[in-house]
C-alpha cells in the first residue's frame, strides 16, 4: 500500500493593483511590472525554446516539466510557441506540479488579463480539476497535454517516469521557499533528465546552483529581466537526441465503452483504428440503454481508490468537453448516493474528512445520502458512436479468434487483419493473448415505464442498485448481482428483485413509478468481468508475457465501473503505445498492469456466457 497522499490545501491569493500574491510566501505569481514578458525571457528564451521548437521534425515529441504551476502562464506561453513553431504533427507533453492549485475564481482573473493566450486559456480553465491530490490531464490543444499533478513537486516527480526535454523551475522564491528547493527536488530533476536536457529559474540562489550542479547540469548566469540581476540556465552534457511519437495501425477488439475510448484516444494522437467487434457496437457489457456516472468515494488513498477517483473525474471533464447534454446523449448533474449501511455510512464520512474530496465534489444531502457533483448518467451506445465517429477509425463486425506475435489477427469468418498495436478490450477469449482470473458476475436491469410523477426526475439515484430519470420514456431500475448465476436470459425473478430493492431503499420513488403496480417494458441480462482485485486490467501487456513482438494492450474487467474507468484507461493505453508521458502515477499504472497477473498466453480461457435482452 502507498503512503497517503496528502490533502490539497488551495493557494490563498491577494490580489495586489491586478497581480496575484500569495501571503503565506510573500511572494507573487508572476512579475508585477510584465508577467509574460519575464517568464518568455527567463522559462521560454532561458530554455532556447523558439529555436527548439522550430527544428523539431515532424511527429517528434517534445516534453517540459514544471514545478509550481501556479497561473499555469508558463506553460500557456510555451504552449502558443509551440503552435506558432512546430511541425503541426509534433506533440507537446507539459508535466508540472502545484502543491497549492488556485481556486478557480482566481485562475480565471490572473488568466482573463492575457487576451493572446484565449484559446489555450478556455481550455485550462474548462478542465481546471478539483484540488484533490495526484495527477490529472487537461487536452490543451489536439497535440498538446497537459499531466497537472497536485502535491508536493517533490513527490509528485518521484511518481512520474518521464523524461524531460525543457525544466521551468519556478516556485517562490528560495528564501520564502526552501522546502521546495530542497535537495529531494533537484534529485528528481536529475533523474528525469537526459542527456542534452536544460533548464531554466529567475533565481540564483547559491542553494539551487549547488543543488543542480550537483545532479550534474552545467550552469550559466544570465542578465535577469526587469528589475530582477540575473537568471540561470542550465544544460546535462550530451546531445539531445529527438523523440518521435510512436504511430501506426492499430486494432481494437471490441467496441463498448472500453474499445470505443481506447479507439478515440489513439486516433487523437495520430493512429489509424481499425475496431471490430463481434456484435456490434456497445452490444456486449456496455449495451443498456443507460448508466450511471459515478464512483464510490474513499479516504483512503490505496492506488486502487485514487484510480476510481482520478478515473470518474477524467470521465466527467471528457463527458463535459463533449457536450453530452447538448447532444442528448446524458447529464452530468449529480447522482444522489443513499446510504445502505453502517460501513458505506462510515466510509462516505471518511470520504469527506479526509480531504480528497473537497465538498465541491461531494456532500452530505439530509442524513442519508450524499450528492456527487460530477456524476450523471448517460446512454452508453451514444457515447461509444461520438467516440468512434473519428475520421481515423473505422468500424466493422468481425470476431477475433487468434492473435500471432507479429499483430496479426485471424478473425473467425477466415479473414485476418495486421497491426502495429492490437488493443484488446473485451472479455470474451482471443487465442494468443494472456489467460485472465477473470469472474462473470450477471446483472439484469429492469426497464419500467415512467410515470406522470416519474418524467421530472432530473437524477440518477444509488443504493445498492440504482435508478436512472426517464430515457427515452423509460427508467433503468438495476441491477442485480448474481454471483452463481451464469443464465443470459432475463428472467422475472430478477425484475422482482430489482423492484424490490427500489421498494426498500427508495420507497417513495418506487410508490410514484406505480408501486405493485410498476409497468415493465424491458429487461436485459450483461456480464460484468472483474478480477479479484477489483481493479480493471489496462495497460500494456509486458514483453516477457507478450514475447516480445507486436504490442498488445488490454482495458478490460471493468466490472460495473465502465462509464468512469474507460476514458482514463484508454488515455493510459493509448499513450504508453505512442510513447508518451501518462497520466497517471506509476503507482496506479502499476496496479491495473496485465503484468500483475505474470502468465503465458492461453488458449484455453473461459468464454464469457452469452448476454441477452428482450
Ligand atoms: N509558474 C507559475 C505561473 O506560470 O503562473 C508561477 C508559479 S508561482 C511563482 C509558484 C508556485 O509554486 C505557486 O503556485 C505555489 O503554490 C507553488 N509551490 C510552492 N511550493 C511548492 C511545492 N513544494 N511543490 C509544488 N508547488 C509548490
Amino acid at each position: 500500500m502507498q503512503p497517503d497522499f496528502d490533502p490539497i490545501v488551495p493557494g490563498r491569493v491577494e490580489w495586489r493593483a491586478g497581480t496575484p500574491e500569495a501571503p503565506g510566501f510573500g511572494d507573487a505569481y508572476f512579475s508585477r511590472e510584465d508577467g509574460p514578458g519575464e517568464s518568455r525571457a527567463v522559462f521560454i528564451d532561458g530554455n532556447d525554446l523558439p529555436r527548439r521548437f522550430e527544428a523539431l521534425p515532424p511527429g517528434a515529441l517534445f516534453v517540459i516539466g514544471e514545478t509550481g504551476f501556479g497561473t499555469g502562464l508558463n506553460l500557456l506561453l510555451a504552449a502558443a510557441e509551440f503552435a506558432r513553431r512546430a511541425p503541426a504533427s509534433a506533440r507537446l507533453a507539459l508535466l508540472s506540479a502545484e502543491k497549492h492549485p488556485l481556486v478557480p475564481a482566481d485562475l480565471e482573473r490572473a488568466l482573463a488579463g492575457w487576451p493572446p493566450l484565449k484559446p489555450l486559456s478556455d481550455a485550462l480553465l474548462d478542465q481546471y480539476p478539483p484540488a484533490t491530490p495526484g495527477f490529472h490531464r487537461v487536452r490543451l490543444a489536439d497535440n498538446v497535454d497537459l499531466t497537472l499533478m497536485f502535491g508536493d513537486a517533490a513527490e509528485m516527480w518521484r511518481r512520474q517516469r518521464s523524461e524531460i526535454d525543457a525544466w521551468f523551475l519556478d516556485g517562490f522564491a528560495p528564501d520564502r521557499n526552501p522546502d521546495m528547493w530542497s535537495p529531494r527536488l533537484f534529485g528528481q530533476v536529475a533523474a528525469h533528465s537526459r542527456p542534452g536536457t536544460t533548464l531554466a529559474t529567475f533565481t540564483v540562489a547559491g542553494g539551487v546552483r549547488r543543488g543542480l550542479a550537483g545532479a550534474g547540469f552545467a550552469l550559466e548566469r544570465r542578465p535577469g529581466f526587469g528589475r530582477k540581476r540575473e537568471r540561470l540556465e542550465g544544460r546535462l552534457p550530451g546531445e539531445a537526441k529527438p523523440r518521435h511519437v510512436r504511430r501506426g495501425r492499430a486494432l481494437v477488439i471490441g467496441a463498448g465503452l472500453a474499445g470505443a475510448s481506447a479507439a478515440r484516444a489513439l486516433a487523437e494522437r495520430g493512429w489509424q483504428v481499425s475496431v471490430i467487434d463481434r456484435t456490434g457496437i456497445a452490444a456486449g457489457g456496455s449495451g443498456n440503454r443507460a448508466g450511471v456516472v459515478y464512483t464510490t468515494p474513499s479516504g483512503i488513498a490505496t492506488p486502487q481508490n485514487r484510480f476510481y477517483q482520478s478515473s470518474f473525474l477524467h470521465a466527467a471533464r471528457r463527458l463535459e468537453h463533449h457536450e453530452i447534454e447538448r447532444r442528448g446523449i446524458g447529464r452530468l448533474n449529480g447522482v444522489v448516493q443513499h446510504v445502505t449501511n453502517a460501513r458505506q455510512r462510515r466510509r462516505l464520512a471518511s470520504a469527506l474528512a479526509s480531504g480528497h474530496w473537497p465538498e465541491t465534489e461531494l456532500e452530505w444531502i439530509g442524513d442519508d445520502a450524499v450528492l456527487i457533483a460530477r456524476g450523471g448518467y448517460l446512454r452508453p451506445e451514444c457515447w461509444c458512436r461520438l467516440l468512434l465517429d473519428h475520421p481515423a477509425i473505422t468500424f466493422g463486425k468481425a470476431a477475433a479468434r487468434r492473435l500471432d506475435r507479429e499483430g496479426r489477427v485471424e478473425l473467425t469468418d477466415g479473414a485476418a487483419q495486421t497491426a502495429d498495436a492490437v488493443v484488446l478490450c473485451t472479455a470474451a477469449p482471443v487465442e494468443g493473448t494472456p489467460a485472465l482470473p477473470l469472474r462473470f458476475i450477471r446483472g439484469q436491469v429492469t426497464e419500467c415505464r415512467a410515470t406522470a410523477a416519474s418524467r421530472n426526475w432530473r437524477r440518477a439515484h444509488c443504493h445498492d442498485g440504482y435508478l436512472t430519470p426517464a430515457v427515452d420514456g423509460v427508467h433503468l431500475v438495476g441491477a442485480t448481482f448474481d454471483l452463481h448465476d451464469s443464465n443470459p436470459e432475463p428472467t422475472s425473478e430478477s425484475d422482482a428483485a430489482n423492484l424490490a430493492a427500489l421498494k426498500r431503499r427508495l420507497p417513495e420513488r418506487w410508490r410514484q413509478l406505480g408501486g405493485d403496480g410498476i409497468e415493465i417494458v424491458g429487461r436485459r441480462v450483461g456480464f460484468r468481468a472483474r478480477v479479484n482485485d477489483y481493479l480493471p486490467v489496462a495497460g500494456l501487456v509486458p514483453a516477457s508475457i507478450n514475447g516480445g513482438g507486436c504490442p498488445l494492450a488490454l482495458s478490460l474487467a471493468h466490472g460495473s465501473r465502465g462509464i468512469a474507468n474507460t476514458p482514463l484507461a484508454a488515455e493510459l493505453i493509448a499513450d504508453r503505445l505512442s510513447g508518451l508521458p501518462l497520466p497517471t502515477d506509476r503507482a496506479i499504472e502499476d496496479a491495473l498492469s496485465p503484468g500483475r497477473f505474470a502468465t503465458e498466453p492461453d488458449p484455453h480461457r473461459a468464454p464469457p456466457p452469452r448476454a441477452e435482452s428482450r
